[in-house]
C-alpha cells in the first residue's frame, strides 16, 4: 500500500498548518495557564471547517478522508495539544452518530456538531473503571416513550460546555446501550472542572445523570448495541490519539533542534555534542516511525479496512514516542526545559495522556496480542 497525498489533503495540511501557526499557537501558553476552554477560537476554528475534516458533505462536512483528518489534527496539536483534542473528542460524537445514527440523529445532531454549532462529548468512564465496559455502573431503564439514565460519568472532556453527548449506560440485563443526551435535559449535571497535569482547556470534569430523560429516538442503534458502538468509534479515537502523539513529537523536536544550535556550553553549541545528536536522531527517528503508521492506519480505515488491530498498534507506538521524545527535548533543554517559558515542559506534561486516555498502553497490548493469537 503506497501513501501519496492528494492534491486535497495538501492544501488541508498547508491550511491547517497556517490556521494553527498564525491563531493557535499565539494562543497556547494562555490557554495552559489559564485552564479556560477558548469559545473564541472554537467559533474561528468551525469557520474553517476543522471540526468537519473526514465527514460526507452532505452533513456540513469537508468528505475529505481520514488521512487529511490525522493531518489536520497533527498540525493542530504541533501549536498547541488542547486545541488539537477539541477537535478528537468532537470527532468521537460524531463518529458514533455517523456510523449509528438514524438520518434524523444525524440532521438533528451530527450536522451541527460538524458544523462546530453544538460542542459534543462522549462518555464512558466512571470512578469504578475507564478500561471495562462490564463495570459501567451507570443504568437505563424504558419508562414508555422515554429512557431514563441514572449514574456518574467521570473525567469527562468538554463536559463543563457541552450542548450534547453520546452517554453510555448498562440495562438490566447489563447489556451496554448508547444515548444522545442534550446537555439542556433536567438531571444534567456537569461537576467541577478537574485540575489536571496538563490538556488545560479542555473542560474535563465530571458529568452527573440524575434521571435523565431521554426521548426513546434518541437510542443510538438499538438496545444492546453500546459495546459495538464504543469500539469501532474508539478506534478512530485512537487513530487521533497517535496523531496528537505526532504532533507533540514533533513540537519537541523543533524545539530541540532550535535549542541545540542556540544553547552553548564548553565555548560550543550543544548540537555540536555527540550526546545531544544522538538525542536528535533518536527523536527524528521515532517520530517518523510514528507518523507514518498513522498516516497508514488512516488510509486503510479509508480503504474500509478494520483498524482495530493497527489503531492499537499505533496508538501504542506514537504514545510511547511522544512520552520519550518530550522528554528527552527536557533532557536537550536542561534546566530551562524546567520553566514554564519553554514549550517543551508543556509538552512533557501534555504527552502523557496519550498513554492513558482512548484505552490504555497496557490495554492496545492485550487486544493487539489478542487479535494475533486468535489469527
Ligand atoms: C484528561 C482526560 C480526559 C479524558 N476524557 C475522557 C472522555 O472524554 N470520555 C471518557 O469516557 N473518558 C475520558 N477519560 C478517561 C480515560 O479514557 C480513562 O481514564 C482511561 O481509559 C483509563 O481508565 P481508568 O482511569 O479507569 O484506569 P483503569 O481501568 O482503572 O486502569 C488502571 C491501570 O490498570 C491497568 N489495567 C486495567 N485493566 C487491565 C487489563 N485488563 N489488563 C492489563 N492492565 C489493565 C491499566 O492499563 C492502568 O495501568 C479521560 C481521562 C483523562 C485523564
Amino acid at each position: 500500500m503506497a501513501i501519496a497525498f492528494t492534491e486535497d489533503q495538501i492544501a488541508i495540511q498547508e491550511g491547517v498548518r497556517e490556521f494553527a501557526h498564525s491563531r493557535v499557537l499565539p494562543r497556547a501558553a494562555e490557554i495552559d495557564r489559564t485552564d479556560i476552554f477558548p469559545r473564541d477560537l472554537w467559533q474561528e476554528m468551525a469557520a474553517h471547517g476543522l471540526f468537519g475534516v473526514p465527514f460526507p458533505e452532505e452533513y456540513g462536512g469537508l468528505g475529505a478522508g481520514y488521512v487529511a483528518y490525522v493531518l489536520a489534527v497533527e498540525e493542530l496539536v504541533r501549536a498547541s495539544m488542547s486545541v488539537g483534542v477539541l477537535v478528537s473528542v468532537q470527532g468521537l460524537a460524531q463518529e458514533a452518530i455517523l456510523r449509528f445514527g438514524t438520518e434524523e440523529q444525524k440532521q438533528r445532531y451530527l450536522k451541527p456538531l460538524v458544523q462546530g454549532e453544538k460542542i459534543g462529548c462522549f462518555a464512558f468512564t466512571e470512578a469504578g473503571t475507564g478500561s471495562d465496559p462490564k463495570a459501567l455502573m451507570t443504568r437505563w431503564v424504558r419508562d414508555g416513550q422515554q429512557y431514563v439514565l441514572a449514574g456518574t460519568k467521570t473525567f469527562i472532556t468538554h463536559a463543563t460546555v457541552a450542548d450534547a453527548g453520546v452517554i453510555f449506560a448498562k440495562g438490566a440485563d447489563g447489556k451496554v446501550s448508547a444515548f444522545i443526551v442534550e446537555a439542556g435535559s433536567p438531571g444534567w449535571q456537569p461537576g467541577r472542572q478537574e485540575d489536571k497535569l496538563g490538556l488545560h482547556g479542555t473542560g474535563t470534569a465530571e458529568l452527573v445523570l440524575d434521571d435523565v430523560r431521554v426521548p426513546a429516538h434518541n437510542l443510538l442503534g438499538r438496545e444492546g448495541d453500546g459495546f459495538r458502538i464504543l469500539l469501532q468509534t474508539i478506534s478512530v479515537g485512537k487513530l487521533a490519539v497517535a496523531a496528537q502523539g505526532v504532533g507533540i513529537s514533533q513540537a519537541a523536536l523543533d524545539a530541540s533542534v532550535r535549542y541545540a544550535r542556540e544553547r552553548t556550553a564548553y565555548g560550543k553549541p550543544i548540537a555540536q555534542f555527540q550526546t545531544t545528536q544522538w538525542l536528535i536522531a533518536e527523536m527524528a527517528a521515532r517520530l517518523e516511525a510514528a507518523r507514518w503508521l498513522t498516516y497508514r492506519t488512516a488510509q486503510l480505515l479509508e480503504d474500509g479496512t478494520d483498524i482495530s488491530r493497527a489503531a492499537a498498534q499505533c496508538k501504542l507506538f506514537s504514545s510511547r514516542a511522544a512520552v520519550q521524545t518530550s522528554s528527552d527535548a527536557m533532557q536537550i533543554h536542561g534546566a530551562y526545559s524546567y520553566s514554564k517559558d519553554y514549550v517543551v515542559e508543556r509538552l512533557y506534561r501534555d504527552a502523557k495522556i496519550t498513554e492513558i486516555y482512548e484505552g490504555t498502553s497496557e490495554i492496545q497490548r492485550v487486544i493487539i496480542a489478542n487479535a494475533l493469537l486468535r489469527e
